[in-house]
């Protein structure tokens, strides 16, 4: 029940994620007008907006001129929708350790996505969830503050020397700062384990790219969807672990 209703706010916040990404970089100028189509610019109505129906129900077409409604919409909603239902089967909601830890989660896909898109970590998103991620953990295990500090210091000075040596070609400043909440998030040793999966995951994404030759060497991937897949991924490994040893159980 709780992951039902747990799926139905995430369609909502990826509907609101969407709006966010879509309108980036005028934020304040179009956050105040109504939402309307980027093609023909026609108002679009309340029912042209519901998370996921809308898209489905139009075939990804816009009701007034048929221009196209990017697919980006329905899979950040269904992404969105889908990280915090497992999250809730897996741990519940039963302490504010763990509904502060979807806010966290909310907060990583939204990354994933900007990063995505738009090549980018805004620092509306970072900070905040900087913040957020120390403050539950100084509440809530204050014996894990110093650990937290110190890998997230320790993570993002790496990256910083990494960012200042290669004179921002290796990765953005925005890694610099995501580094510090990966770091924290996790403590160590497992910020590096979601790191270096985060470094394989984008190599092999490279050479798969390369392969297909939808890409070169020269071509940038966002390391910072990577690294908050591998985060999103961590935190919800007790959902996939007991699926994939599901699979791996005989039936009989
Ligand atoms: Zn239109």
């Amino acid at each position: 029940m709780e992951a039902i209703l747990a799926a139905g706010i995430g369609l909502m916040l990826g509907s609101f994620l969407s709006v966010l990404i879509g309108r980036w970089p005028h934020w304040r100028g179009a956050a105040a007008g109504r939402s309307h189509c980027p093609n023909c610019m026609h108002v679009l109505a309340w029912y042209d907006l519901v998370p996921l129906a809308s898209w489905v129900w139009l075939r990804g077409k816009c009701r007034y001129c048929g221009g196209p409604i990017s697919t980006l919409y329905p899979v950040l909603e269904l992404t969105t929708a889908a990280v915090l239902a497992t999250a809730v089967i897996v741990s519940g909601v039963a302490t504010m350790w763990s509904l502060l830890g979807l806010v966290v989660l909310f907060g990583l896909v939204g990354l994933f996505f900007f990063d995505l898109v738009h090549h980018m970590l805004p620092d509306a998103i970072v900070y905040p969830l900087a913040l957020l991620v120390v403050a539950r953990i100084a509440y809530y295990r204050p014996d894990q503050l110093v650990n937290a500090l110190a890998t997230g210091v320790l993570l993002s000075s790496l990256l910083a020397l990494l960012f200042f040596y290669s004179r921002g070609r290796w990765l953005g400043f925005g890694d610099v700062k995501l580094a510090f909440v990966i770091g924290a998030l996790f403590g160590y040793p497992m910020a590096v384990g979601v790191t270096l999966a985060a470094i394989w995951g984008g190599a092999l994404a490279g050479v798969g790219l390369m392969v297909f030759r939808r890409a070169t060497m020269q071509t940038a991937l966002p390391f910072g969807s990577f690294w908050t897949a591998a985060a999103i991924a961590t935190l919800l490994a007790p959902s996939w672990i007991a699926y994939l040893s599901g699979l791996l159980t005989p039936a009989f």
